[in-house]
């Protein structure tokens, strides 16, 4: 039987085929240091279990609104609107089973073939594969090192036209760890403002950030009615088995999600949205203890990488991802992915996993202990002086 067409452009994440051949690898009797899967390695804060235990005593194991849960909706609205400092209502809150379908669904109902959408490039691979789902045309914007891993403003002016329907924002980074400063974010603003079309602002790594605050492009006068803000639990609560995330939107779109949700999923867990009450609302002290952490890996990364031959690397300003370049050490990205994970047994993730614009590339995720990064960045500065001399 032959699968529909539809599903030949749909591609998964090259992370979950690294973490099998690193497994099968540790079948084998190897070490290996795991930094290509894009999880914290922080348990969900107690307080938050607890709060998911007592749900499920107090009887939160049954259907719910599709919409989600009124009470996290109000919570979401309320921490949305503090963090960000614009108002939101919870009728313009959706909650999904993480922050995925918040790009699945809202593209799914925006776009068809004829349309385009801007999407940064490297990037998250599902916005690209979801882009061409569609049958629509996908426009990559490159990320530019020199710029911080910020956009080409030039190159975004020139890539709109009036076929453009979308444009995908995300700050800060998947796979980079750049966040995209203020005075861009505005330009961006300034070139679709006029436009019939719809920004995806990506902020599932909202909170994680080490120096300058994140800037929303819902921050900018008349944007967050023409946006897509996409957020959640997964990273910032370290809640990623939990399925939890939320985007706010426009009435007529958040309409059509809903419908899409209906017609899928029905609604989020509903004990696992009581716990999202707590985790909003309750101490936020884990958050701010693992994005200290996240930082203090963030300068041992960042600087090893500018000690190992081959290798140069951009500090980050936020996520938990260091994407240094190698294009000096002369070999492909994708080979060098499959070197270090077999010659020096720490699993990466090439550049290209996140797109053609991210060849010279590796992305490490620093989701792992400190102890394990140095001997990560010791085993890869061995490979490295072996391979170059
Ligand atoms: N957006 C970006 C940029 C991500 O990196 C991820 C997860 O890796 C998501 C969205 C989806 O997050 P979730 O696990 O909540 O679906």
């Amino acid at each position: 039987m032959k699968l529909s067409s539809r599903l030949n452009d749909v591609r998964g994440e090259g992370a979950f085929d690294v973490l099998v051949k690193a497994r099968a690898l540790e079948a084998q009797g190897r070490s290996i240091i795991h930094m290509e899967i894009g999880e914290p390695d922080f348990p969900t804060a107690k307080h938050i279990i607890e709060a998911g235990k007592r749900a499920l005593d107090d009887g939160w194991t049954k259907y719910g609104p599709t919409q989600g849960d009124p009470e996290l909706r109000d919570a979401i609205a309320e921490v949305v609107s503090k963090q960000r400092g614009i108002e939101v209502s919870p009728d313009n809150v959706v909650v999904t089973p993480g922050g995925k379908p918040i790009l699945f669904f809202p593209i799914l109902a925006l776009l068809e073939p004829g349309d385009e959408a801007l999407y940064p490039n490297p990037g998250f691979p599902i916005y690209e594969s979801m882009i061409r789902f569609t049958g629509a045309t996908p426009v990559p914007m490159p990320l530019v090192e020199s710029r911080g891993f910020s956009l080409d403003l030039d190159q975004v002016r020139d890539k709109i036209s009036d076929r453009t329907k979308l444009l995908i924002l995300n700050s800060p980074q998947n796979p980079t760890g750049g966040v995209i400063p203020e005075e861009d974010i505005r330009a961006i603003a300034e070139m679709v403002r006029d436009r019939d079309l719809i920004v995806l602002a990506d902020e599932v790594y909202s909170r994680i950030y080490f120096d300058e605050k994140p800037f929303s492009i819902t921050q900018i006068d008349g944007m967050l009615e023409k946006t897509i803000l996409l957020d959640g639990f997964s990273k910032t609560f370290s809640m990623t088995g939990w399925r939890m995330g939320y985007g706010v939107m426009p009435k007529f779109l958040l309409d059509a999600v809903c419908l899409l949700m209906v017609n899928c999923n029905s609604h989020t867990s509903s004990f696992s949205q009581r716990a999202g009450i707590e985790a909003l609302r309750g101490p936020q002290d884990a958050v701010d203890e693992m994005v200290a952490e996240f930082a203090r890996r963030r300068d041992v990364i960042v600087s090893g990488f500018n000690n190992i031959p081959g290798f140069s690397c951009a500090s980050t300003g936020g996520a938990f991802y260091a994407f240094p370049n190698t294009s000096k050490t002369g070999i492909k990205s994708e080979d060098l992915e499959s070197r270090v994970l077999n010659e020096a047994g720490v699993a990466c993730l090439s550049g290209t996993s996140f797109g053609a614009y991210g060849e010279g590339y590796l992305r490490f995720s620093y989701a792992t202990a400190l102890g394990e990064i140095k001997e990560a960045l010791e085993r890869i500065d061995t490979m490295m002086r072996k391979i170059l001399g």
